[in-house]
């Protein structure tokens, strides 16, 4: 049997570097990605392909540009003749009132989860149900599932990865192909870091105060998850243990969406 091969979005960083990590460890081929030239990803992508016998590459496509990612499925099947799993991981954030907030951030952040995870799904699907096994993983969030106040795009936006997740689930159910939204509460990642600073300076708190107060305020546990917890889940979703699991939403949310 051919290596498996499983492409990964936004993955030189946080949940999606986990998740290329794990596969690779596991001697997939691996598709990395992001939006900036391979260059500044060279000792990363050497790292990757050190840890197992499959192969690691990196395709730069800025998923900004919803054709961009129909051409990045394309020629991840060009570079390694198909893709087991897709995981559609690639996300930014933007916080700002409704009333202020900027067109040109609702369309970015609708185009790199939403459009691109579109795109991706319809370019690897009939691959994968022409040979019978694939995993579809959408990297959704506590979000998908629970509103928060100024983050309207980021909320609609996971909100329709979880439907889209449930429709092709349906659609593929027969075909050995199993579809999922994993939803991660906070995880402790360069995007959170970021939301820390800013929010320290829009509610003029100490760093510490925001985490304790703001971020982790949901999060029941008081703890970020870790970007390898997500990434065993990603593992376990392409195990055969996890054939009958499709459709379905999986927190992994220190309990936020208990509540
Ligand atoms: P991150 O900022 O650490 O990594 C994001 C990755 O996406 C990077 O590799 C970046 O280069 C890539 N990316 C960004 N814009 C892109 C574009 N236009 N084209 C191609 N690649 C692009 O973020 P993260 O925290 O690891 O988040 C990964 C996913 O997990 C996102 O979909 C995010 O919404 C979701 N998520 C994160 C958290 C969290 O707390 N960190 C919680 C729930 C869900």
């Amino acid at each position: 049997m051919s290596k498996r091969v499983a492409l990964v979005t936004g993955s030189t960083s946080g949940i999606g570097l986990a998740i290329a990590h794990k596969f690779a460890e596991m001697n997939y081929c691996v598709a990395l990605n992001s939006f900036e030239p391979a260059e500044d990803h060279a000792a990363l992508i050497g790292e990757l392909d050190a840890l197992g016998s499959g192969e690691v590459a990196y395709f730069p496509a800025d998923l900004s540009d919803a054709s961009a990612s129909r051409a990045l499925a394309d020629a991840v099947i060009a570079r390694f003749g198909h893709i087991d799993v897709l995981v559609n991981n690639a996300g930014i954030q933007k916080v700002a009132p409704i009333e202020d907030f900027p067109d040109e951030d609702w369309r970015r952040i609708v185009s790199v989860s939403l459009d691109s995870a579109f795109h991706a799904i319809r370019a690897s699907l009939p691959g994968m149900t022409e040979r019978g096994w694939g995993r579809i993983i959408n990297i959704a969030s506590a979000h998908g599932l629970r509103a928060s106040p100024f983050k309207s795009a980021y909320v609609a936006t996971k909100h329709a990865v979880v439907g889209l997740t449930k429709t092709v689930a349906l659609e593929a159910a027969e075909k050995g192909v199993t579809v999922n939204a994993i939803c991660p509460g906070y995880v402790w990642t360069p995007l959170v870091a970021k939301q820390v600073a800013d929010q320290a300076r829009v509610h003029g708190l100490s760093e510490e105060d925001v985490v304790r107060q703001v971020i982790l305020a949901p999060q029941p546990t008081k703890q970020f998850v870790q970007p390898e917890e997500i990434a065993e889940m990603a593992a376990y979703l392409c195990s055969d243990w996890a054939r009958s699991i499709t459709g379905s939403t999986i927190s992994i949310d220190g309990g936020w969406t208990a509540k």
